[in-house]
C-alpha cells in the first residue's frame, strides 16, 4: 500500500486497500500544540467496499471456528493489550490529548472487553420449549448476524473500538471499523494487536476516511453488511438510522448524553467532590457519561462549589503525554470555541464564574477547568452536552423538583446521585430517565454491565451479556419429535 505515513506510525497501518495505488492521506494532529503527528490513508468508497469484500470473505471461516477457539484468540488480544499498555496509552494521549493516567485507565477498560467476551464467547446458549397447544417443539439458537460496520468517536479511541470488536468477534462476525478522523492511529494499533493475537486476515478491517458520510453510506447499502454499531453524537446517529432503514440493518446506537449529577442534602461533601472529579473531569470532561448538570441541594451549594473550585484551580494543565499533566487539551479548537461560547452565554444569563472561564495563554486547544454557580436552568449550558472541563452548578430545594429537572431532556444516558441514605438513592435511581445510574459513585462504566441510553441517547446495549446479542440473530426451528 502506498502512503506517506512517517515513522514511527507507518508500520501500524494495515488494511485492505488495493496495493500500489497512490492515495490521499488525512493528517492527524497533536491537540496539545496543533502540530501534525502523522497521517493515515484517506479511503474512498472503493476502498471501503474492498474492506467489506475482505470481511465477507472471512465470515464463513470465522463463524465456523469453535466458540472456544474464538475465545482463545480474544484472550490473547487481552494479554497483548496489557503487555503493550504503555505504548497504546502514549499513542492515545498523543492523538487525543487526554492525560497519561486517563489513557492508561482507558487501555485497561478497553482490554477488559476482550477478556469479558472471551468468557462470553463460550456461553452463547439457545432455548428449547414446547408450543402452548403441544403441537411442536420450539428450538431457538443464536447465530452471528454477518459483516458489521463499526463507527466510533474520538473521545475513547481504544475502548469504543474494543467495546464493539470484542463482542462481534465473539459472536462470529467480521467487522469493518471506521474510527473518527481525529484519532485513527489507536484503531490501527488495535487492529495490529488483533492480527498479532491470531485474528485471521479480513476479520478486523480499518477504514479511515475524510468522507465519512459517503463512505459509511456505501457500506450500509452493501447487502453483505447486516449490522451497524455506532457511537457518536445523536445528530449523526439519527442520520445513520435513516440510512440503515433502506437495507433494514440491525443497529446499535450509543449516542449523546446530558447527565445530571444530583447531590442531596444529606450527602458527604468530600465524597461528592471525589466522585465529581471523576464524573466531570475524566478525559477533561469529554465523555458521554460526563456530569453535565450538577444539581446541588441549596444547603450545600456554597460548600460544594467552593471545594470544587479549589480542586479545579489546582489542576496542572499541559500536554497529555507529560506525566505531570492533570488536565489535557480538548480535541481541537472548534471544541474550545464551542465551550467558550457556552460559558459566555451562561454568564450573560446570570451565572457566576468561581474559577476558570477562559483559554489559558498557551498554544494548543486548551480551556481552563471552570466552575460556574447560579446557572439558570434554561441556559444553553444546561440544555446542551458541554464536552469539556466546565462544572455547571444549579441549586434545587426538593427531591421532586430535582427529578423533574433531571428528566427534562430528550437525552437519557447516565445519571448520578449522592446521598447518605441508600434507600433514598435507589428510589431516585428508579425515577431517573437514564439507561445507567450511579449511586454514590463517580464512575459506572464496566465491561460486565449493559452500557447504553434511553430516549435519544440510543438503542441497544454494549458490554455485559447484551453486547454480544447485538451481533447475533435468533433462529427458531419448529419441529415435532
Ligand atoms: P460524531 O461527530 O457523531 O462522530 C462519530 C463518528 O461518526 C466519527 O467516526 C465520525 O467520523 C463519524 N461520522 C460523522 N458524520 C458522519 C456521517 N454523516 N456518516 C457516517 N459517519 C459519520 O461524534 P464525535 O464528535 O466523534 O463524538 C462525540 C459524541 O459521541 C458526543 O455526543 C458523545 O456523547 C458521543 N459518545 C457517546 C458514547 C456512548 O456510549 N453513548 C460514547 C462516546 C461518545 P469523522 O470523525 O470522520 O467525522
Amino acid at each position: 500500500m502506498t502512503t506517506t505515513i512517517p515513522s514511527p506510525y507507518s508500520d501500524l497501518i494495515i488494511g485492505t486497500a488495493p496495493p500500489n495505488r497512490r492515495r490521499d492521506t488525512i493528517d492527524v494532529f497533536d491537540p496539545s500544540c496543533g502540530k501534525p503527528l502523522s497521517s493515515v490513508p484517506d479511503a474512498t468508497v472503493e476502498d471501503a467496499l474492498a474492506a467489506v469484500d475482505a470481511a465477507a470473505l472471512a465470515f464463513g471461516s470465522w463463524r465456523a471456528r469453535s466458540p472456544r477457539e474464538r475465545a482463545e484468540v480474544l484472550q490473547r488480544c487481552w494479554e497483548l493489550m496489557n503487555e503493550r499498555k504503555d505504548e497504546i496509552a502514549t499513542l492515545i494521549s498523543s492523538e487525543n490529548g487526554k492525560t497519561l493516567s486517563d489513557a492508561l485507565g482507558e487501555v485497561a477498560y478497553a482490554a477488559e472487553f476482550f477478556r469479558w467476551y472471551a468468557e462470553e464467547a463460550v456461553r452463547a446458549t439457545g432455548q428449547l420449549g414446547s408450543s402452548p397447544n403441544g403441537a411442536n417443539q420450539i428450538m431457538v439458537s443464536y447465530e452471528p448476524i454477518g459483516v458489521a460496520v463499526l463507527v466510533t468517536p474520538w473521545n475513547f479511541p481504544a475502548a469504543m473500538a474494543t467495546r464493539k470488536i470484542a463482542p462481534a468477534l465473539a459472536a462470529g462476525c467480521p467487522v469493518v471499523l471506521k474510527p473518527a478522523s481525529e484519532t485513527p492511529l489507536t484503531s490501527y494499533l488495535i487492529a495490529r494487536i488483533c492480527a498479532d493475537a491470531g485474528v485471521p486476515d479480513g476479520v478486523v478491517n480499518v477504514v479511515t476516511t475524510s468522507r465519512s458520510g459517503e463512505v459509511v453510506r456505501a457500506m450500509l447499502h452493501d447487502p453483505r453488511v447486516r449490522a451497524l454499531s455506532f457511537t457518536g453524537s445523536t445528530e449523526v446517529g439519527r442520520a445513520l438510522l435513516h440510512e440503515a432503514a433502506d437495507t433494514v440493518l440491525k443497529t446499535s446506537m450509543e449516542l449523546g448524553g446530558n447527565a445530571p449529577f444530583i447531590v442531596l442534602d444529606d450527602a458527604v461533601p468530600d465524597e461528592v467532590i471525589d466522585g465529581l472529579m471523576i464524573a466531570k473531569m475524566r478525559n477533561g470532561g469529554q465523555a458521554c457519561t460526563a456530569a453535565n448538570r450538577i444539581y446541588v441541594h441549596r444547603s450545600l451549594v456554597e460548600k460544594i462549589s467552593g471545594l470544587l473550585a479549589d480542586r479545579f484551580s489546582a489542576l496542572t494543565i499541559g500536554p497529555g503525554t507529560d506525566p505531570a499533566t492533570e488536565c489535557g487539551p480538548l480535541i481541537n479548537d472548534r471544541a474550545v470555541d464551542k465551550i467558550d461560547s457556552l460559558v459566555e452565554s451562561a454568564v450573560a444569563a446570570g451565572a457566576r464564574i468561581l474559577t476558570g472561564g477562559e483559554r489559558p495563554p498557551r498554544e494548543g486547544s486548551f480551556y481552563a477547568p471552570t466552575v460556574l454557580v447560579d446557572v439558570p436552568p434554561q441556559a444553553d449550558i444546561v440544555r446542551e452536552e458541554i464536552f469539556g472541563p466546565i462544572a455547571s452548578i444549579i441549586a434545587f430545594d426538593s427531591d421532586e423538583e430535582v427529578i423533574r429537572a433531571a428528566n427534562d431532556t430528550h437525552l437519557g444516558l447516565a445519571a448520578y446521585v449522592y446521598t447518605a441514605d441508600l434507600r433514598r438513592g435507589l428510589r431516585m435511581a428508579g425515577e431517573l430517565e437514564a439507561g445507567m445510574v450511579a449511586v454514590n459513585r463517580g464512575l459506572l462504566s464496566d465491561p460486565a454491565a449493559p452500557f447504553g441510553g434511553v430516549k435519544e441517547s440510543g438503542l441497544g446495549r454494549e458490554g455485559g451479556t447484551e453486547g454480544m446479542l447485538e451481533f447475533m440473530e435468533s433462529k427458531y426451528i419448529a419441529t415435532s419429535w
